[in-house]
């Protein structure tokens, strides 16, 4: 017998979400502000409630994917969720994460929270490889887990509800360095009779050898020796900024996406080590509470 659901809100996520569940034959209840979003759904063989509170009474398993934690305040403000099983997909930061699994046991329910690493076309395709990272209650993810596979992956990142908006946050933040590097690089040949889709593939190849460096930060973070393994190092990538940005000037390009982090790469060497390569630019990122 497969596991019932309810799910609140059948927006691009929630209904690609919903989709797998009703394929994959777990009774579904589904729920809508704006009704007609439900159709589909009814002639399918799920049950449409008719307030959000009817579909959290219908089920134990409970998964909202609203758009954004006010909407979850607003579509669950009359709901009874005493014994109800919580997994809210609805991304939010990791304060507000926190504040709703505190939210849910004040009601009586168990609390997981999620971070969608996908996007709806990703939803019910494994081998897209998107996954949910989910943080809070573990006894929860565990006895859920196979329900929670139906749609996508999973990976569970701790017993801190916030974890998983904290991952989901970092992971989305590195990206956009990712996009906005690629705009760049796009916007440096826009006057040029280069073609785009000629670049693409190069720059996609580019970034794809250059993301494993990712893991020799991490070492350096950890030993706290930013110097071990530099091939590339800190001294040498300052004296070689004026070129990019010389270039983006010759080219009629704003440098404006790059200039930040170029900024922090010449204050790390200023005030440190040029044996160092990147890794020391994440602790002038961070900042430090204020000495007592
Ligand atoms: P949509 O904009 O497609 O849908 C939003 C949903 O939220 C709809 O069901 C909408 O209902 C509902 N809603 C909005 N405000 C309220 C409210 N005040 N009360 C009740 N319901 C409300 O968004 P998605 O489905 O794409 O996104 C849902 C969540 O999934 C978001 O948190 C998003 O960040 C996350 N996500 C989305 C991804 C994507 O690529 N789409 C990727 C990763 C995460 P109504 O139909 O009545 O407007």
């Amino acid at each position: 017998e497969k596991t019932p659901v309810t799910i609140l809100g059948l927006g691009a996520m929630g209904t690609a979400l919903a989709r797998t569940w009703l394929t994959a034959g777990h009774p579904l209840t589904v729920w809508n502000r704006t009704p007609a979003r439900t159709g589909a759904f009814a002639t399918e063989g799920a049950s449409v409630a008719d307030t959000a509170a009817a579909a959290v009474a219908a089920n134990t398993l409970v998964v909202v994917c609203l758009l954004d934690d006010a909407s979850v305040d607003e579509a669950l403000a009359g709901a009874d969720l005493a014994g109800r099983d919580l997994v809210n997909l609805t991304t939010s930061t990791p304060a507000q994460a926190r504040a709703r699994a505190q939210w849910a046991r004040e009601r009586g329910a168990r609390y997981l929270d999620g971070g969608i690493m996908a996007v709806p076309p990703m939803i019910g395709v494994p081998e897209a490889g998107g996954y949910v990272f989910y943080s809070g209650s573990r006894a929860l993810f565990e006895r859920y887990r196979e329900t929670l596979a139906v749609p996508v992956g999973t990976a569970y990142v701790g017993e801190d509800a916030g974890f998983a908006a904290l991952h989901d946050v970092a992971l989305l933040s590195a990206m956009y360095g990712m996009f906005a590097g690629a705009a760049h690089a796009f916007a440096l040949i826009r006057k040029e009779d280069v073609d785009p889709a000629a670049l693409a593939p190069l720059l996609s190849d580019w970034l794809v050898a250059m993301a494993p460096a990712v893991h020799q930060t991490a070492e350096q973070l950890r030993s706290g020796d930013y110097t071990k393994g530099v091939v590339s190092n800190l001294a040498m990538q300052v004296a070689g900024t004026p070129t990019f940005l010389s270039t983006a000037e010759q080219q009629g390009v704003s440098p404006e996406l790059l200039t930040p982090y170029f900024e922090l790469m010449r204050r790390r060497l200023a005030e440190g080590d040029g044996e160092e390569d990147l890794t020391g630019v994440i602790d002038l990122l961070v900042r430090r509470p204020a000495a007592a």
